[in-house]
């Protein structure tokens, strides 16, 4: 598995010579560009590449410290080496925030915090592998207060560690915090062929954003597997019931509260199998919709609709 970010080979290249240089690599990155245009997707990887034991251009995503590297299903990398802090939605007394903030006792130790680690002690502590990268992201809302309590360490931070801040350009940021960054800057990507040809003409692509990609390709495949579901349990509907039922579970999973997609496919379907048949597959269907609405057992009345509709003529 690759962990290189997609289109963003100006920053790598940039990132690759300083990493380079080994010790003598600044160790105070400023992460500079435009919301979802991959800022963390590149963090993580130099901070794969850093740790890495292999020492080529890019990660080589099998030595020990690249596998930790590797997110999890919910996009959380458990690195003991990595590392990022984000702007808080509470106070330090717990009290929700409106506006979030990056809190100096997420930095450097406080009394009366709830943060047991703040990322300065942290990155004191020698790597597990060969270097500790300390993420900060949207690093526009340090607060003054956590900005020059952390100023020594991103002045000089530890030999064995780098502070990367994600943020939209040095302007975004305190000048104090600024004027002690080397500036990496991330530009509007341009779409690979594949997923331009998959997406056009989604409005996506004029964004450059790989994240903004990344969610119409999802939404996509959702979409498709949605059909595919639909068209499985009409095929199944008059055959063997365990398999109607076994179709229409498959069906339900991808039917989630809300949506209107999945009813609007079965309705086309028995759009198709004449006057008849749409009349009462919607019947049908309006039936379980109000079912699963008053909460009725979800099985239950999945069954049920499922025994309906094979009455009823199909497409
Ligand atoms: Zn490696």
């Amino acid at each position: 598995m690759s962990l290189a970010p997609e289109a963003q080979e100006a920053a790598l290249a940039a990132l690759r010579a300083l990493a380079a240089r080994g010790d003598d690599a600044p160790r105070t990155l400023l992460l500079a560009g435009p919301d979802g245009v991959g800022r963390r997707a590149v963090a993580r990887w130099y901070a794969a590449l850093r740790g890495c034991r292999a020492n080529l251009d890019d990660p080589c995503g099998r030595c020990d410290a690249c596998r930790a590297m590797q997110p999890d299903l919910d996009g959380h990398v458990a690195s003991p080496d990595y590392r990022e802090v984000g702007p808080a939605t509470t106070t330090r007394d717990g009290k929700p925030t409106r506006r979030p903030l990056l809190r100096i006792d997420q930095l450097v130790p406080r009394e009366r915090s709830d943060v047991d680690d703040p990322l300065g002690p942290w990155l004191a502590r020698p790597p597990a592998f060969r270097h500790r990268v300390g993420v900060i992201v949207r690093a526009e809302t340090l607060t003054e207060e956590a900005a020059n309590a952390f100023l020594t360490v991103l002045e000089t931070p530890p030999r064995h560690a780098t502070v990367l801040l994600v943020a939209p350009g040095p302007d975004a940021l305190l000048p104090t915090v600024a004027s002690r960054c080397a500036v990496v800057r991330l530009v509007p990507a341009e779409a690979p062929p594949a997923v331009r040809e998959r997406l056009a003409p989604h409005p996506s692509l004029r964004l450059g954003r790989p994240a903004a990609w990344r969610a119409a390709l999802a939404d996509l495949e959702a979409s498709d597997a949605k059909r595919a579901a639909v068209a499985d349990f009409v095929a199944a509907l008059g055959g063997d019931l365990a398999k109607a039922f076994a179709a229409a579970d498959a069906l339900a999973e991808r039917w989630t509260a809300g949506d209107d997609e999945v009813p609007g496919l079965l309705r086309e379907a028995w759009r198709a199998a004449g006057p008849a048949a749409y009349v009462r597959g919607d019947a049908a269907t309006a039936a379980l919709e109000e079912a699963w609405g008053a909460y009725a057992h979800r099985d239950l009345a999945l069954r049920d609709w499922v025994l309906r509709l094979r009455t009823t003529p199909r497409p």
